[in-house]
């Protein structure tokens, strides 16, 4: 089967096979025509970091169908309003389209505010706003002012860009909020995590482990927060950044106003989840929060190592499949599939740079598939060609995964499972266990075609 599917000639520099291929990796470009990318559009880039806000309002500016992704199905918990979860869209239609939707842009915000009193409003601009020139700038310009709270556009038009654009659009529109709270008191081991979303409460566990070693945190971007809390976000010592695809554009804007220097990490994995609480001990250089970060890690790992051993006996020698949005998280669990006993034969990212792409290189075997903004045939080719047990990915991914006769663990945004931190660690293996040594691939006609082992 994998003979007949065909790599687009525009595709092939953005695919290289360790070992075979001596030449970067291309990538950062905008998705080839036909090609139907994994890629979600700039106005999705820009939802996926807002949303969590959940004292906000979130008003779609354009057609229904721009909505529709967004009712509830992301994983992103908050621990007290939810508005976040309700699903605003002004419906612009044909007559919006001729006459222009300001109009009824004003009106959905003076309805919504009047009716659920949010903190602040974010209004998303979609495709058919940037094509007919609505003035949204202006319109939220006035509700302000009328309202009280910040009213915010968020320029994330869907032709714009890649999904990198609307993260771009997404900060700008933070910061926007920023250094509104110069009262509250921080202590001076105070940091703020940015690119982490509160999926399955993970930002309650980060926050619970870093409370351990002494460390405050004054705000989370975005996962659990509120608008109060970025407010006062300038005030913090340091940025510590887990989705860096989302929010290093957020960090290098803080470093340049405020001077708060930033760190890359990442929550997935046992070593670069002990590696992140590490490197933040290590910049306070206090002798007692690096005394308590040593026994946290210690305790966690030696409790997390043998229930992992039982997982591992089954699927030692097993490979699996790794598409994710961000590449940074592929590079956690390209580890955490080691420990596991599993090696990766295919990764990409929608959104990886050069440089990332080099380092999955240095950390996978030889004969690893490496791919930037892939589509389905692309991944089921590479899947069937490499054997892979596992595809590790999102909601688009999981058909593939499913047709393609193998395991699925979703990774994604619309994970009501925890896989941050030490305990994500255990229920990734669970869920990777589960999945793999499941009895019904036997019966995957692809499977039983590409005979590989069940
Ligand atoms: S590409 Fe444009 S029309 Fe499609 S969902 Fe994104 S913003 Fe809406």
């Amino acid at each position: 089967m994998s003979g007949t599917i065909e790599i687009l000639d525009e595709r092939k520099p953005q695919i290289l096979e360790k070992g075979k291929d001596n030449r970067e990796i291309v990538c950062g470009k905008a998705s080839a025509a036909g090609s139907v990318s994994q890629r979600a559009c700039v106005f999705c880039g820009s939802r996926v970091v807002l949303y969590p806000i959940s004292d906000a309002l979130h008003l779609i500016h354009g057609p229904i169908g721009c909505a529709a992704y967004t009712w509830d199905i992301r994983g992103s918990t908050s621990s007290g309003p939810e508005l976040h979860r309700l699903s605003f869209s002004t419906d612009i239609r044909e007559r919006e389209v001729i006459y222009g939707g300001e109009k009824k842009l004003y009106a959905a915000l003076n309805e919504l505010i009047n009716r659920y009193q949010p903190k602040a409003a974010f209004v998303y601009c979609t495709c058919i706003i940037g094509l007919i020139g609505d003035d949204v700038d202006a319109v939220c310009a006035r509700v302000q002012r009328e309202k009280g709270i910040p009213v915010i556009p968020v320029h994330s038009e869907g032709f714009k860009g890649t999904k990198k654009d609307g993260y771009r659009a997404a900060c700008e529109s933070l910061f926007k909020l920023l250094a509104k709270d110069e009262e509250t008191p921080v202590s001076p081991f105070t940091i703020n995590i940015l690119g982490e979303f509160n999926l399955a409460g993970e930002t309650w566990m980060i926050k619970d482990y870093y409370r351990r070693m002494g460390i405050d945190v004054a705000t989370c971007f975005t996962g659990d927060a509120r608008v109060a809390d970025v407010g006062r976000a300038h005030r913090a010592k340091l940025n510590v950044v887990q989705c860096s695809g989302s929010m290093t554009y957020l960090a290098k804007m803080m470093r340049e106003r405020y001077e708060i220097p930033f760190l890359r990490a990442s929550y997935f994995g046992i070593e670069d989840m002990s590696k992140a609480l590490y490197d933040v001990a290590g910049f306070f250089k206090n002798d007692e929060i690096t005394q308590r970060t040593r026994e946290l890690v210690q305790s966690e790992v030696s409790r997390l190592l043998p229930q992992l051993a039982e997982y591992r006996r089954d699927l030692e020698g097993r490979t699996a499949a790794i598409y994710v949005g961000g590449s940074f998280k592929a590079f956690s669990l390209v580890k955490a599939l080691r420990h596991l006993g599993m090696e990766t034969v295919v990764v990409g990212s929608q959104t990886g740079a050069a440089e990332d792409y080099e380092y999955l290189k240095e950390i996978t075997n030889e004969g690893t598939i490496l791919c930037d903004d892939a589509n389905p045939l692309e991944l089921s080719r590479f899947i069937l060609e490499k054997g892979a047990d596992l595809l590790i990915g999102g909601v688009k991914e999981r058909p593939i995964a499913y047709k393609m006769g193998i395991g699925f663990c979703d990774h994604n945004h619309e994970r009501k499972i925890a896989l941050a931190g030490f305990e994500g660690m255990l229920n990734f293996a669970k869920e990777v266990h589960s999945t793999v040594t499941s009895p019904v691939w036997k019966f995957s006609p692809a499977r039983m075609k590409s005979k590989k082992k069940t």
